[in-house]
């Protein structure tokens, strides 16, 4: 494994791509940066980075952010958590560390958020202190190059990678982390044939060697995810929109959404629920269908959009226009494709 250390640190200073993050060892930049990059490709967070960067330019920035404005500025990036520990871990910073970045992998890893990876991606990056992150581009390439059959969903296996990297850790560790990261995310790809060919390892890859790297890596199989059913109604009255927050615990909690109910419901039972509410409608229509995967559940959501006749019975929401919406609530990406069906709904009325 240790030989593979100069030609992976020689690659990667002359390939490595100009990400916006890698302009400097700011561990602010190298922080937010990686929690974007969890769950999302790169390609995306680009501009997410760039406008983040824009209105919360320092640690400070972000611990006083108003905690709305924030989660708007993660709208679109969804799993909120991030955006919501960010903040905390900034203002534990700001009032424990007087603003400046705690400079210990301990310290780091006890930041809200933070885990062995992110911690291990700073520390290295930043402070270049010899700490190992393993994804799964990193395993990826581990486990070809040693033609490791070990199931990389069990944690010890990650453990033992991991201990392993840092027994050949050179001084360089923030670009020696970032090598690897970066040849299992472009050349030892996960889908399709890795590109050997212009691999700066294929001599040491014992994968290559004997032709089983589509063998590899070997990862057990998740779970189902387990399917919730959910009916949307979109009320619209005059040019508003009623939304409302979730509550203050569980999945997407106090973000906002559009009324939601529990299990598919037919056309004929939303109108009794509007009759037996009281609630009065010019029309309603059935609108569209949508299956929003997380990581552990999908929601499989029907809905109707509903013109009423006034607001009178609707309880508990906030009346807003599409403009206010855009600007100022943020609204997860599962309600994301009910918001543009009611906004060309709208049109279409306005045109009629
Ligand atoms: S030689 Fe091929 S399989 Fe081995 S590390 Fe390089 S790209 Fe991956």
């Amino acid at each position: 494994m240790k030989k593979i250390v100069d030609p992976l640190l020689k690659w990667y200073v002359q390939n490595k791509r100009l990400l916006p993050w890698r302009k400097d060892k700011n561990p602010y930049h190298v922080w937010v940066s990686e929690i974007m990059l969890q769950q999302t490709r790169i390609e995306a967070v680009i501009d997410y980075y760039y406008h983040f960067m824009d209105k919360l330019p320092t640690i400070t920035s972000l611990a006083n952010c108003n905690h709305d404005k924030l989660l708007k500025l993660w709208e679109g990036l969804g799993y909120y958590n991030r955006a919501r520990n960010l903040q905390k871990a900034a203002q534990i910073i700001v009032e424990k560390y007087k603003g400046k970045f705690p400079q210990s992998y301990e310290q780091i890893l006890a930041l809200p958020g933070i885990g062995e990876y992110t911690a291990s991606a700073i520390a290295s990056i930043c402070f270049s202190l010899k700490e190992a992150t393993v994804d799964g581009n990193v395993l990826r390439v581990y486990m070809r190059l040693n033609n490791c059959y070990d199931d990389i969903s069990n944690p010890k296996v990650k453990k033992k990678v991991r201990e392993k990297l840092i027994s050949i850790m050179p001084d360089d560790s923030g670009n020696f982390n970032q090598s690897l990261m970066e040849l299992g995310e472009t050349i030892c790809i996960p889908n399709g044939i890795p590109k050997c060919d212009i691999c700066p390892i294929q001599n040491y890859c014992k994968a290559f060697s004997k032709k089983t790297y589509l063998e590899l890596p070997v990862k057990s199989i998740k779970k189902e995810k387990a399917e919730e059913f959910y009916t949307i109604l979109l009320f619209i009255y005059q040019n508003k929109v009623a939304i409302c927050r979730r509550n203050e615990s569980g999945l997407l909690h106090n973000l906002w959404q559009f009324s939601c109910f529990s299990g598919h419901m037919k056309l004929s039972q939303v109108k009794e629920y509007l009759n037996t509410n009281h609630i009065e409608y010019q029309k309603i229509k059935k609108s569209i269908h949508y299956t929003h995967i997380f990581t552990h559940k999908k929601w499989n959501m029907d809905s109707y959009i509903i013109f009423l006749t006034n607001t009178n019975n609707i309880r508990n929401v906030e009346w807003v226009t599409l403009e206010e919406l855009e600007k100022i609530y943020a609204l997860p990406g599962a309600f994301q494709p009910f918001k543009k069906a009611m906004i060309e709904e709208m049109i279409n009325d306005d045109e009629a």
